[in-house]
């Protein structure tokens, strides 16, 4: 599939490219933040990078994979999750329970968290 064509199909890069209204929260030239529509804690956000990518399977670039997870301890120290904790979560393929097939972070704080997951 060309990027042409996931910018067409793809959710979440209609959200990069501002054609799904969705709350952003930080964007810079590869990665965009924005709020889960459907918040399994009081802050859920999910970080992407720009570029399509569909699962953590097609993830080459180590850049990118430690871009991620630096973004996400850096907004979840802003936002005063440094001592309290928080998860992060990448689901990969359905029977992990990933439904939107461009790659995404979650970004879980505000309660106390269970192990193992479900
Ligand atoms: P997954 O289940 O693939 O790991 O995570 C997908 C996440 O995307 C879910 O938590 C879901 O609530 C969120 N989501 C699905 N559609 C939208 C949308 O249109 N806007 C936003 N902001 N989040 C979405
Ligand atoms: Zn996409």
């Amino acid at each position: 599939m060309t990027d042409t064509a996931h910018e067409t199909n793809c959710l979440f890069c209609k959200i990069v490219n501002h054609s799904i209204k969705s709350d952003i929260v930080y964007e810079d030239d590869t990665y965009c933040v924005f709020k889960d529509i459907n918040p399994q804690a009081p802050l859920h956000w999910l970080i992407i990078p720009k570029e399509h990518i569909d699962s953590l399977n097609e993830l080459d670039s180590i850049e990118i994979a430690g871009g991620l997870l630096k973004l996400a301890a850096k907004l979840a120290k802003e936002q005063g999750y440094e001592k309290e904790g928080y998860r992060t979560v990448i689901n990969c393929q359905a029977g992990a329970g990933q439904t939107v097939f461009h790659i995404h972070l979650h970004l879980l704080a505000g309660r106390s968290f269970h192990w193992p997951p479900g």
